[in-house]
């Protein structure tokens, strides 16, 4: 099966034996009868279980070519289900232009629980190298990277994990499996935070892991179950819904971004403008290599590179709102330095380049002239 095809039926045939419908039931039940102890029928309790949430989950699976797919109440709870797999003293070496949730869960809870994170640029992908030690289990990539859209070359990084034998996990909440496999580059894990693009509707938060090793989605499945971060049966019908359009939507985003991008290079208000598919963007030709176009993210810096002109900019936006998040079918502005990476230390966050005078846009699904209208108004 192909890819857009997948999206739609993949890992839901006979979905509902009872009547045929075509979308499976949302199966709002904890709990299920037993004909004897033990005599069910694959489900017993809904922390360990659910149809709906199985069907959302062997959709998952299909569309990142996987094996197996878990389903969690937020992204974060799947990336706190990965580092469980761990103990104290085991060493994690992460992308450092991350999203800064992900930075607040690695430094203020598990560096806690004893385990050691090296955040380090990983542009030039030979970098990791001289961070593995014995005590290496993971490389943590997140590509695109948030908010400086860097690109991290996947084949490479799972050369070297494979190389030192650690696993190498791809956060792929910003390019998503329509644009690239990770698994089919080489990763042990792919993670979504489906709260985006897969939802794609700005109305669900819910996340991720796709794996094809069995051992390890055991392990997975394992912290699933016994730490419980699960998402409801309503929650993966509206992920399961969203992922039925994904492709014709990303297609759009896709475009849309493009003519948006373009449009703010040759503005003279614009400084900087990060979208990997500029030619003359660090990593053009990696992100043309792995990825089927370029994403419907742009981050940009105005020319006066103060926080107000950032701010009146946002403030004037008619048709973007003002909102964190991203990957919903309308246009969002966001302002990283005091919304989604507050939580990164000023420091650390200027040496990234979130500067007070950058925004980021989740380029929606609307006419691109009207999104080019409105960031012209805005900036004049
Ligand atoms: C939003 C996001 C997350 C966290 O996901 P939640 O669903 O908000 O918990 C992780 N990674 C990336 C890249 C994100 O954009």
């Amino acid at each position: 099966m192909k890819f857009n095809t997948k999206t739609i039926h993949g890992g839901q045939h006979n979905i509902d034996p009872a009547y045929g419908s075509v979308m499976p039931p949302i199966y709002q039940t904890t709990t299920y009868s037993q004909t004897t102890p033990g005599g069910h029928k694959g489900f017993e309790y809904s922390r360990s279980g659910n149809p709906t949430r199985s069907a959302l989950e062997n959709a998952l699976a299909s569309i990142e070519n996987g094996e197996f797919g878990l389903a969690f109440g937020s992204g974060l709870a799947a990336i706190d289900a990965v580092m469980k797999l761990f103990k104290p003293g085991d060493e994690i070496i992460s992308t450092n232009d991350l999203y800064g949730g992900s930075y607040r869960l690695f430094t203020k809870i598990f560096e806690g629980l004893g385990l050691k994170f090296h955040f380090i640029g990983m542009d030039d992908a030979s970098n990791i190298e001289e961070y593995i030690n014995e005590n290496t289990k993971l490389i943590w990539v997140e590509t695109p990277t948030n908010p400086m859209m860097n690109i991290i070359d996947i084949v490479a990084c799972s050369k070297i994990a494979k190389k030192h034998k650690v696993l190498l996990a791809v956060d792929n909440t910003f390019a998503t499996p329509y644009l690239q496999q990770p698994l089919d580059l080489g990763a042990d894990i792919v993670m979504h935070s489906a709260t985006k693009y897969l939802g794609g509707h700005s109305d669900v938060v819910l996340g991720s892991l796709v794996v094809k090793d069995k051992d390890l989605a055991d392990r997975l499945y394992f912290v699933q179950n016994a730490s419980g971060a699960v998402c409801g049966p309503q929650d993966s019908f509206l992920v399961l819904r969203g992922i039925k359009t994904l492709h014709i939507r990303m297609q759009r985003h896709c475009e849309n971004a493009e003519k948006v991008a373009k449009f703010l290079k040759s503005h003279p208000k614009v400084d900087k403008v990060y979208w990997p598919g500029f030619e003359d963007h660090p990593n053009h030709d990696i992100a043309k290599a792995q990825m089927k176009a370029f994403g419907g993210m742009i981050s940009f810096t105005t020319s006066e590179k103060t926080l107000e002109s950032a701010v009146k900019l946002l403030e004037n936006l008619k048709v973007f709102t003002l909102a964190e998040s991203l990957g919903g079918v309308e246009s969002l502005a966001g302002h990283p330095s005091s919304m989604t990476h507050a939580s990164i230390p000023k420091e650390e966050r200027e040496k990234l380049g979130i500067i007070d005078s950058l925004i980021r846009l989740s380029v929606g699904i609307e006419d691109e002239e009207d999104l080019i209208e409105d960031l012209k108004q805005a900036l004049g």
